[in-house]
């Protein structure tokens, strides 16, 4: 394994920054306690830009994602997914933008199977779903949208140019993206070691961001980075007349 790597977001050096077994999964934090895969994750920390990876994910395939991550046993570790996360992301999503739904095509990026989008569908929005894992054989096909909302798929993207590339092939120059995605400020060691629930590779949490980072990813995108809390942000050129009530 090497001990340092290039940057993929500011390409300045990364050092290897801690090892956590495959199967450590977010739900440790409420009690569950998978036990030990026996393969160990690396995770290399930018000493520029705070970006957090898991190198060796960067060369899995879409099958590799389906068959060790993404698998049958996907909800254990991630029992919201179906169900509340959907609804309460829906909900949060039609308390802000809902007054204005008329206004704007909405497309929920990395969206999974489409639930939460149907439900904003069930709210009067012109919303739709794509996903890389469940609509792999269709494309964009070079349509825009208004507002792209991305609701926890940052940190499971191993690719984050390939991420960003998509991203950007859905807007035009006043689309408002809407995302989230928890950050970190480096306080996520204790005693030398990561303790933080979000470094999970069993949950697929491969790129963990911190605000700098997030602001310089989109930068080279063109966009302006903005943080509302720790874990939901946004990146725009300009910001469209139906946004500018959350940036007060
Ligand atoms: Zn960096």
């Amino acid at each position: 394994m090497p001990l340092e790597y290039d940057c993929p977001v500011c390409a300045n050096r990364a050092r290897l920054y801690d090892v956590v077994d495959f199967n450590k999964s977010c739900e440790e934090s409420n009690g569950l306690f998978l036990p030990l895969s026996g393969t160990p994750v690396y995770y290399a920390l930018c000493s520029h830009c705070g970006f957090l990876f898991a190198p060796e994910f960067q060369d899995w395939s879409r099958e590799d994602f389906l068959t060790k991550i993404y698998n049958d046993d996907y909800i254990v570790v991630d029992p919201d997914f179906e169900k509340k996360r959907p609804e309460e992301s829906a909900a949060m999503l039609h308390k802000l933008f809902g007054d204005h739904k008329k206004k704007f095509r909405h497309l929920d990026f990395g969206g999974g199977d489409g639930e939460m989008s149907r439900r904003l569908r069930e709210r009067g929005w012109d919303s739709q779903s794509w996903d890389p894992f469940f609509d792999p054989a269709s494309s964009l096909n070079g349509e825009k949208f208004d507002l792209i909302t991305s609701i926890e798929v940052f940190e499971h993207a191993p690719d984050v140019h390939g991420l960003m590339e998509k991203l950007t092939s859905a807007c035009h120059d006043s689309t408002f993206i809407y995302f989230s995605t928890f950050t970190h400020d480096q306080s996520i060691r204790k005693n030398g070691r990561i303790d933080w629930w979000y470094i999970s590779p069993r949950n697929g949490h491969v790129s963990i961001f911190s605000k700098y980072s997030l602001g310089f990813l989109g930068d080279k995108y063109g966009f302006k980075f903005g943080s509302f809390t720790d874990y939901l942000h946004c990146y725009c050129k300009t910001v469209p007349a139906w946004a500018e009530h959350l940036m007060v």
